[in-house]
């Protein structure tokens, strides 16, 4: 199948990992909104939360809090922001069910609306060593 985040999960593309289970996987977003930006997935492929099968969805949203837990720990930030998105009407751009996490801190300025912008690949994988650290 022609699915970049399929092909992450295989490991046929790199990604900064900082968690896996059996079903479930967590990596750093590319183009970061905020320090600490990173993208929770079901391995099991699925595109919107119109098609994710129950079970699929309960086992990501409880990898959801454990990565919302371990950068509570790592970063200590004052907020996450927890967003998922389907359709192209609704800005999807990867056909591949995943919610961002996007720590925040008082006053950052962070607005959702921009577009994608490249973060800093060496920042991005400390940030996620530290993170993977956390758990
Ligand atoms: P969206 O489908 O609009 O919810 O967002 C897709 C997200 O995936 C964007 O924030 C991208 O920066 C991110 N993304 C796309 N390709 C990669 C990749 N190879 N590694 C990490 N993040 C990615
Ligand atoms: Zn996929």
């Amino acid at each position: 199948m022609d699915c970049i985040f399929c092909k992450i999960i295989a490991g046929q593309i790199p990604s900064i990992k900082i968690y896996e289970d059996d079903r479930t996987f967590a990596f750093m977003d590319i183009n970061p909104r905020s320090d600490g930006h990173c993208l929770v997935i079901p391995k099991k492929h699925a595109v919107t939360l119109w098609d994710i099968e129950d079970d699929e969805l309960r086992v990501t949203m409880v990898t959801l809090k454990k990565v919302a837990l371990a950068i509570r720990k790592a970063l200590n930030p004052d907020g996450i922001t927890s967003f998922q998105l389907n359709g192209k009407a609704a800005n999807q751009l990867v056909d591949h069910y995943h919610v961002h996490l996007v720590p925040r801190w008082l006053n950052d300025g962070v607005d959702m609306r921009h577009g994608l912008q490249p973060g800093d690949m060496e920042k991005i994988k400390g940030l996620g060593a530290k993170i993977a650290a956390a758990f």
